[in-house]
């Protein structure tokens, strides 16, 4: 019998490994890696009610920059196994939605620590070879983001539970924080592990129970997540994965009248699309669906007079092009005023001429591939646009090739034209579009910042003049969710930026805080009147 008030252990964010040169984790993360990769090939499965279910249509696995090297495959599933997957968390709901909350936080704890230690090589590992991403970017993702949410977020939702309200003399006022009534949809996007997981994770740990969809290119280490959840205790049915295309999945799960939530991180075009969707069938369902998705962003970077070239440089440098640009936060558009924009430009040109770009196995490749050919296509369309433009010239990169990998090298584009395609679209791609500012623009700049994108999710200012940073501080208030001074404008860590953006980006429910983790309960309110009234009559009418 739980007859105690608990206190969770106090978060604490998860410590980076280095992966130097003949450090133990690097030996040990590439011995994994290359284990990986040269396995037979895998059989990955949709794990439905516990139970692992394959079908006849299987898709293969390659890591992006070496398509032709199979991994393995994943299982095509149907309509019908949607169906079954929301009946599964439907059966499972009950006894998870009673289970009391320091049972689920000790799942999310036990993840962390199972992640922290024997997960963390086949975690980061998955996530190099089937993503992409250098044994840094895989690191501060699919370890440490990841264990990072399970801590703060069982932390977060004791001090939603402690919330209640005030009582008058004679009576007692609770609050209860139900579950929604129902199952939850997560809708993952490919460039983050930790956002996969955590999508399923945080609407769970609030006792709700989940269908999940992830990217056909993050299967790999979505089955690595599920493997995670599985060891951690969750029980079957809380969170069941389905491997099928995005229409199959919305078709069964926005028709169904238990759907209670979306839970999406993506494109803003698809999310749009989805969010018609569920209006177009709200009749249909028992309560009306918690909406939270996080999407595009057109992230900008602005200098000021005042800043220090090498510092615009590098944020630049590390802003834009980690990750092979696909991070939702990569800087995308800069405006560097022209006193300082020749030697940005030559640190610039420097840094990014000193890139390795290659596998991830090589780790003195700081770039890699990007995900599919899909994306490689269309970043290829975007550089080829530039190639014809008059108002525009590649100075950095501009080329492309598929030949092994999906490799696009690191690009920098400069306009005259601050409405310039490439400074408004999102590319989710390496591709920096920069307009160059008279000096004296500075306050007209911030207004084109502010207005010529559709996004709001991330930017950054650089100065050092303090009154210029106040002034894009209130300028750009709206137009960045996650503002950053004389940083770049990627990088946020649990517990400490919250994340997310509005306008175009999203609901602006901030992943990794209390904000998110409200969205997935539905609270009761309780009063209990202890002298109980037994005749009608109020004293003002006597
Ligand atoms: P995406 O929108 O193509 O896919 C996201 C998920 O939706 C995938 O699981 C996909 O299969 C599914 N999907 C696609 N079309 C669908 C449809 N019509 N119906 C139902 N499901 C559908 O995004 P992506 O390429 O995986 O990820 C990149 C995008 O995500 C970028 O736009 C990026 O800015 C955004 N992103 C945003 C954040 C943030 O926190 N704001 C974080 C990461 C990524």
């Amino acid at each position: 019998m739980s007859n105690a008030f608990f206190s969770v252990p106090v978060a604490q964010n998860e410590p980076v490994k280095s992966y130097a040169p003949k450090s133990k984790e690097r030996e040990s993360l590439l011995q994994v890696y290359k284990s990986m990769k040269n396995q037979d090939p895998i059989d990955i499965p949709m794990y439905i009610g516990g139970e692992e279910v394959r079908t006849a249509t299987k898709k293969t696995i390659s890591p992006p920059h070496n398509h032709k090297h199979i991994i393995g495959n994943y299982n095509v599933g149907e309509l019908k196994h949607v169906e079954l997957a929301i009946q599964k968390a439907l059966s499972a709901r009950e006894q998870w939605s009673q289970t009391p909350w320091q049972e689920r936080a000790a799942i999310f704890l036990k993840a962390a620590e199972l992640l922290a230690g024997p997960y963390r090589d086949k975690m980061n590992a998955a996530t190099m070879l089937c993503q992409s991403k250098n044994v840094f970017q895989a690191e501060i993702d699919a370890a440490c983001e990841m264990i990072d949410f399970f801590r703060f977020n069982v932390q977060y939702m004791t001090k939603i539970y402690k919330e209640q309200p005030e009582s008058a003399p004679g009576i007692w006022n609770r609050l209860e924080y139900r579950p929604l009534e129902g199952f939850v949809f997560a809708l993952t996007p490919f460039n983050f592990t930790s956002i996969a997981a955590n999508l399923c994770a945080a609407p769970a740990m609030m006792g709700n129970v989940i269908v999940w969809k992830p990217s056909q290119t993050q299967v790999y280490s979505a089955k690595v997540i599920m493997d995670l959840f599985k060891e951690a205790g969750l029980p079957d049915g809380v969170i069941n994965m389905v491997t099928v295309s995005g229409r199959v999945a919305g078709e069964a799960i926005f028709n169904h009248s238990d759907f209670a939530g979306l839970h999406f991180t993506g494109s803003t075009d698809v999310f749009r699309t989805l969010w018609k969707d569920m209006a177009n069938n709200i009749e249909k369902y028992k309560s009306y669906p918690r909406v939270v998705g996080e999407t595009g962003g057109k992230d900008f970077v602005v200098a000021h007079p005042s800043a220090i070239p090498s510092q615009v440089a590098t944020a630049l440098s590390r802003g834009s092009f980690e990750f092979q640009g696909q991070k939702c936060s990569a800087a995308s558009r800069a405006y560097i005023p022209e006193n300082i924009w020749p030697e940005v430009k030559k640190i610039l040109k420097e840094q990014v001429g000193s890139f390795k770009m290659g596998s991830p196995e090589d780790t003195t490749n700081f770039i890699n591939a990007v995900i599919d050919s899909k994306s490689f296509n269309n970043i290829k369309e975007y550089l080829d646009y530039c190639k014809s433009a008059s108002d525009a010239e590649i100075i950095i990169g501009g080329n492309c090739n598929d030949e092994i990998g999906y490799f696009v090298e690191p690009t920098v584009v400069v306009t005259t034209n601050p409405s310039f395609k490439t400074m408004v679209e999102e590319i989710f791609g390496p591709v920096l579009t920069i307009y160059v500012y008279a000096s004296t623009d500075f306050e007209k700049t911030l207004d084109l910042v502010d207005k010529t994108s559709q996004y709001a999710l991330t930017g950054s200012i650089l100065s050092q003049d303090r009154y210029a940073i106040q002034l894009a501080t209130k300028k750009l208030e709206n137009a960045a969710g996650n503002f950053y001074i004389n940083d770049k404008p990627t990088g946020a860590v649990v517990g400490q930026q919250p994340f997310g953006g509005a306008r175009g980006s999203g609901t602006n429910d901030k992943a990794g805080a209390p904000m998110n983790l409200s969205r997935w309960v539905s609270a009761r309110t309780i009063k209990e009147t202890f002298v109980t009234p037994q005749d009608y009559k109020y004293p003002f009418l006597g």
